[in-house]
């Protein structure tokens, strides 16, 4: 027989989602705009802090008008994290423009802020070359990730952002929950992107949004968002327009998922101190850890180890995917580096491979916010057959 699959990470109600989609049936919101929508982006701005939330599609289209609002052009640079998912860089070259892509520091593994300046530097002395028939070596973004909820090293990389006159656009696709010094990750910066796909720690089944304090950022996100609809009573356009307004059934869901959001992350973290709890006695294993863990608040969407077979006795990252995936348990490689990826074979990359050596090692554990108890039983079962046998 075969064992009832438990997976990395899958959607978790929260009970009120159903009435919230209902109000909007009995009420024939059934649009791309309406009080759900207002509703949710208020939900986002009470908990992120942020002045301003416009609620999108997805993540992806929030990260492609974060760009077209910093005047992302054909030929620009945008200076990316290597190490992410590729919802990440694929809108940058949907601008034409040009990535990047920046090596990851070893504690948060996420941005180094270090190499972000060496890349700026280097561009500016024109030191790099690219892909792209006509560069305009200028710089227009700055786009950090916290990956699996860690923050990044965001008070450096906004210090080398000031420095250079770069805004920055923080990709929090991961990170709803998570804190860096006191802020919400999504409003650590110019421009912040939120992710609520079926994976992410709340969802909508697919949604994102894009936070800014700055509200006229925000109201142009939502005209461009909507059709570029200039004020007429025929429809007339001077700009050109996405269809990228989420919908008001699914902010209904949003809304509904806000309501436990905060159990989402307890939940998480949990899991994270279960995982921690067992491999602190193994050697060779590391963890996504900054030295001052009051300072970086992850929601630990994802919990990651790194595997160093040197140091493990040979037991390497794949030995592990593979006992478990035997056991009907899904685990997955960190994400690929960029520069790594076929599609981003020929942008430049500035580090010394940090990202590289974590993408080798590194392992994403289940991780959803509904484990149960005897989903943990199979997974620490496995594990231990790895480890001590
Ligand atoms: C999920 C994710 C996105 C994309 O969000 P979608 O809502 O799926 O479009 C972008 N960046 C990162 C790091 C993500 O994990």
């Amino acid at each position: 027989m075969t064992k009832t699959k438990i997976w990395l990470s899958s959607p978790h109600m929260g009970g009120e989602e159903e009435s919230f989609v209902g109000e909007a049936f009995e009420t024939n919101w059934i649009a791309p705009l309406g009080p759900h929508v207002n509703g949710f982006e208020e939900d986002l701005q009470a908990f992120t802090g942020a002045g301003h939330a416009a609620a999108l599609s997805s993540g992806t289209a929030a990260l492609h008008l974060g760009l077209i609002l910093l005047d992302v052009k054909p030929g620009d640079i945008v200076l990316c994290q290597s190490m992410t998912f590729s919802a990440s860089a694929n809108p940058i070259a949907y601008q034409g423009a040009i990535p990047v892509f920046i090596d990851s520091e070893e504690e948060t593994w996420n941005m180094c802020p270090r190499a972000l300046e060496d890349a700026i530097l280097a561009i500016n002395e024109r030191k790099l070359s690219y892909d792209h028939p006509s560069p305009t070596h200028k710089i227009k973004a700055i786009l950090p990730v916290h990956l699996y909820g860690m923050p990044a090293k965001m008070e450096d990389i906004n210090a080398v952002a000031d420095k250079y006159g770069i805004p920055v656009l923080e990709d929090a696709a991961e990170a709803l929950g998570s804190r860096y010094k006191g802020g919400s990750c999504g409003n650590l910066a110019d421009l912040g992107v939120l992710s609520f796909n079926g994976n992410k720690i709340i969802t909508t089944s697919g949604g994102g949004a894009l936070l800014s304090d700055d509200e006229t950022m925000i109201s142009k996100a939502r005209f461009l968002a909507t059709q570029a609809r200039d004020p007429a009573p025929h429809y007339q356009h001077s700009h050109i327009g996405y269809n990228y307004r989420l919908s008001n059934v699914l902010a209904g869901i949003g809304r509904g998922q806000m309501k436990v959001i905060s159990d989402r992350v307890n939940a998480r973290r949990k899991n994270y101190e279960r995982y921690r709890r067992f491999f602190s006695e193994i050697e060779g294993i590391y963890f996504q850890e900054p030295v001052d863990d009051s300072v970086y608040f992850s929601n630990r969407w994802l919990s990651t180890i790194g595997i160093d077979p040197a140091r493990t006795g040979g037991i390497s990252r794949e030995t592990v995917r593979l006992a478990l995936e035997a056991e009907n348990i899904e685990a997955r490689p960190l994400w690929k580096p960029m520069h790594l990826q076929p599609v981003f074979a020929k942008a430049a990359f500035v580090g010394n491979g940090v990202c590289e050596r974590l993408f080798e090692q590194g392992l994403c554990l289940p991780s959803g916010s509904n484990l149960t108890e005897s989903d943990f039983r199979r997974i620490f079962t496995c594990l231990h057959s790895v480890f001590y046998s």
